[in-house]
């Protein structure tokens, strides 16, 4: 780092500016922008990095650069994102920018075949060579594969995991139903399970893993494991967000009859509906044109009409339907799915009063007394059994001769209220779980050789408000992290011992303390609060409180301080803790910590809906009977559920060979060609990649083997060096060619280059 360098130097909105180095201080470097409107800028001296001596040319593989850095890596996928190739790698990484916009010649049929059977690196970088790197490394390796695709929400997670299961079904697919149904199931699963939020139209609100299966090499069968349901945003949405699409599917564009069958009206009369939808695009001359278009006939709808929402609800109805008969649902079991899915937005609708007198209670109003009869109708309940156990809880006491008094009490209006969401999302969360076993039941298999399993889970999340949602997801990051650098440090490390290299070990940021402060046992948060759940009394104050308690000095917790708050309100020390990711410190507000730890339903819900007359409904409580930990205070620990379902991802992940896909929201604003360096950074950051690009940087990240080396350059080498074998030539040539032994070592069957030698090596090559 000289005066005069070339160098990029921080910059908030751009991640990096290009500049020449003006000044080195004892602590800071000066830089000088090379674009006039930025002021000079003043940081440290880890903040400065190198530029690449040519900053026009993109790279293919980031590796190939000569200095690995996070500003060379984001001015690299700058590059490439405005030519359209929005992909690229760092080793075997890929690194994935969202294009928000079709790019068709990406991914027609041509590029389907263009990948079958090549290596990475023959083709540009897509995440089609990953899907053949895991195929082959499957059937050469003999061992299971696992995708590992990651990023926040709208980065094109679901997208890449779309196109990955395509290009395994249309390449290796036995020609059969299995492989079109295993790509049929994504409308459904994206029906039931994905939302329009603010951050993306289509948000899948759950984490998947889809394993395919394979017989000789051939697609027989799948398989699915959904993790963690986004269990409020059925009975509440942020006001410019909206509820799963299969609701306003069933509501704009189901035919006549099976409205009229579901008593399915416009969404503006649903209360589970009315927050978001109708009015979020809109403005109030468009909304009101809006409930004219929503009060006309259906079939007399146009494209192109005003509300694209309604209309793609319209059209995705049919697309749903298409689906789930190619998958092989048949008419009636979809019904029957619809049916519970309509019974949950009449139940949303049931609404109570005071019931006036001494007893506290409350009543169904009277104008939800018809939704209370449709619901019960849809559901298979009695309605005054419904009314009932809405309304009241049965509780027992012990009679003075050993008997037991079944007696009820009375609810208060918000206590009922509490009561009928509870049952709105108990039943949406397991006919949510209904649907992927349904699914799973159509791509059968007897036997399997190996699978490919594809991960498409949430990645790290930091909002205003952080609940219990973003600590479960986060906790699942922390982990995913902690399998990605084992993972990618350990076989660069293996490889290069295999190699013979005798590079020294290189560390890496630990998180296990992290893990632990979650997932251990007693005094661990998620232990901590199941014991909280299972007090006669509990609260989230109180489990906060012991939290902070047991973990007084840790370095990963501490109490929420006025400074690191959500922006909204200051917290108390009993109503949140603040955590120190490995991607970065986040507040967890407790509210509903405990109520959103427990799966259970009141006793007197729970037996409402398991002797349901309906026998879809009774079948989804039966299997939750069965299968749940439920101990006798009518709990089941949704955060141990979900510790559990992480530990057996984890072994899976553990037990086959990995790939990443590391995916990267370009903007906030969903638009196409908006590269905002800022923000693409700190991804870069929160994904591990900058760490990986400094390993890569004191290791040596660029590679070839001997045969390769040897054919590529041979036909430019005197007869004498031709006859050499591969390894010999390549000795030969590089004293020949002067090269610095520090920037190459030879291992077993590879040469190994310093970041940024083989592109020079190759330079001067062609230059000679
Ligand atoms: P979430 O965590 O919210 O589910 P996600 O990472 O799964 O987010 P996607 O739904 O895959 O995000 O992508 C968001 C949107 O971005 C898509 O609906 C699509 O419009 C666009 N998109 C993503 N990837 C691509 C791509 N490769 N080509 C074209 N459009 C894309
Ligand atoms: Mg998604």
């Amino acid at each position: 780092m000289d005066n005069g360098r070339i160098v990029w130097g921080p910059h908030a909105d751009h991640g990096f500016v290009l500049g020449t180095i003006t000044d080195i201080g004892h602590n800071t470097i000066t830089v000088q922008p090379t674009a006039t409107n930025v002021k000079p800028i003043t940081a440290s001296y880890n903040q400065v990095f190198p530029a690449e001596p040519d900053t026009k040319k993109d790279a293919d593989d980031n590796c190939s650069l000569m200095y690995l850095n996070e500003a060379t890596l984001l001015h690299n996928l700058r590059l490439r994102y405005k030519k359209n190739k929005i992909y690229t790698y760092v080793a075997n990484i890929l690194i994935a920018v969202n294009p928000y916009q079709d790019v068709p010649s990406l991914y027609n049929q041509q590029q389907v075949k263009n990948y079958k059977g090549k290596s990475l690196g023959v083709q540009p970088p897509h995440c089609y060579a990953i899907a053949d790197k895991a195929y082959r490394d499957m059937k050469v390796l003999s061992m299971s594969q696992s995708i590992i695709v990651s990023g926040e929400s709208g980065a094109g997670k679901t997208e890449n995991t779309k196109f990955v299961l395509r290009y395994l079904a249309d390449n290796y697919g036995a020609g059969d139903d299995i492989d079109k149904r295993i790509v049929q199931a994504n409308p459904i699963l994206e029906a039931f399970g994905n939302a329009k939020t603010m951050r993306n139209n289509n948000s899948s609100r759950f984490g998947k893993f889809v394993e395919i299966h394979f017989v000789k090499g051939k697609v027989v069968g799948g398989f699915v494991s959904h993790y963690l349901l986004e269990k409020s945003r059925i009975v509440m949405q942020n006001s410019r967000e909206r509820n799963y699409h299969i609701f306003y599917r069933l509501c704009c564009g189901a035919p006549d009859d099976v409205r009229t069958r579901l008593h399915l009206t416009t969404p503006d009369n649903f209360r589970y509906l009315r927050n978001g939808c109708t009015q979020y695009f809109l403005t109030d001359v468009e909304a009101s044109k809006v409930k004219a278009f929503s009060n006309f006939p259906m079939q007399h709808k146009k494209k192109g009409s005003l509300n694209d929402i309604l209309l793609n609800d319209y059209k995705d109805y049919e697309r749903l339907l298409s689906s789930m008969k190619q998958i092989g649902i048949s008419h009636q079991d979809m019904m029957d799915i619809f049916q519970v899915v309509a019974g949950v937005l009449h139940l949303g609708n049931i609404t109570f009063e005071e019931a006036g007198g001494s007893s506290g209670g409350c009543m169904v109003s009277e104008e939800s007394k018809t939704s209370v009869k449709i619901t019960s109708d849809l559901l298979g309940l009695e309605a005054n059994s419904l009314t009932e156990a809405l309304t009241t809880r049965s509780m027992r006491s012990a009679g003075e001769t050993n008997t037991i008094n079944l007696f009820r009490v009375p609810l208060k209006q918000a206590q009922s209220s509490n009561a009928r969401e509870a049952l709105a999302k108990a039943i949406y969360s397991r006919l949510f779980d209904h649907v992927v076993s349904r699914i799973n039941q159509c791509f059968p298999f007897k036997s399997s050789q190996g699978y490919i399993g594809i991960l498409d889970i949430a990645g790290f999340e930091y909002f205003e408000v952080n609940s219990f949602e973003q600590f479960c997801i986060n906790y699942c990051n922390e982990k995913l992290q902690q399998f990605f650098n084992e993972r990618v440090l350990r076989e660069e490390q293996e490889l290069y011992a295999k190699e013979g290299l005798g590079v020294h070990e290189v560390t890496y940021a630990d998180n296990q303390d992290c893990i632990d402060l979650i997932e251990a046992s007693r005094v661990g948060i998620l232990d901590i609060l199941d014991e909280e759940n299972k007090l006669p009394a509990s609260s989230d104050n109180h489990f906060t409180s012991v939290v902070h308690s047991k973990h007084k000095n840790h370095f990963r917790i501490s109490i929420p301080r006025k400074s690191q708050l959500s922006n909204h309100r200051n917290l108390r020390d009993d109503e949140g803790f603040l955590i120190r990711h490995f991607a970065g410190a986040v507040c967890y507000q407790t509210v509903q910590f405990v109520e959103k730890n427990n799966d259970a339903l009141h006793n007197s819900l729970e037996q409402l809906v398991s002797s349901s007359r309906n026998k879809l409904v009774s079948q989804i409580f039966e299997n939750s009977k069965t299968t749940s930990t439920k101990g006798k205070l009518g709990f089941i620990s949704v955060g141990n559920k979900f510790k559990t379902q992480l530990g057996q991802l984890l072994e899976k992940l553990n037990n086959t060979g990995s790939s990443f896909i590391r995916c990267i929201k370009p903007n906030l604003s969903m638009q196409s060609s908006l590269f905002e360096g800022g923000q693409i950074l700190s991804q870069l950051q929160c994904s591990g990649m900058v760490s990986v690009l400094d390993l890569m940087q004191g290791g040596f990240p660029s590679r070839a083997q001997f045969s390769v080396v040897y054919n590529m350059y041979k036909s430019i080498m005197p007869e004498k060096l031709k006859r050499l074998d591969p390894r010999l030539f390549c000795k030969a040539l590089f004293k020949a060619l002067g090269l610095d032994d520090n920037d190459f070592k030879f291992g077993l069957t590879k040469v190994f280059f310093r970041p940024g030698k083989f592109a020079e090596f190759d330079q001067l090559m062609r230059f000679d």
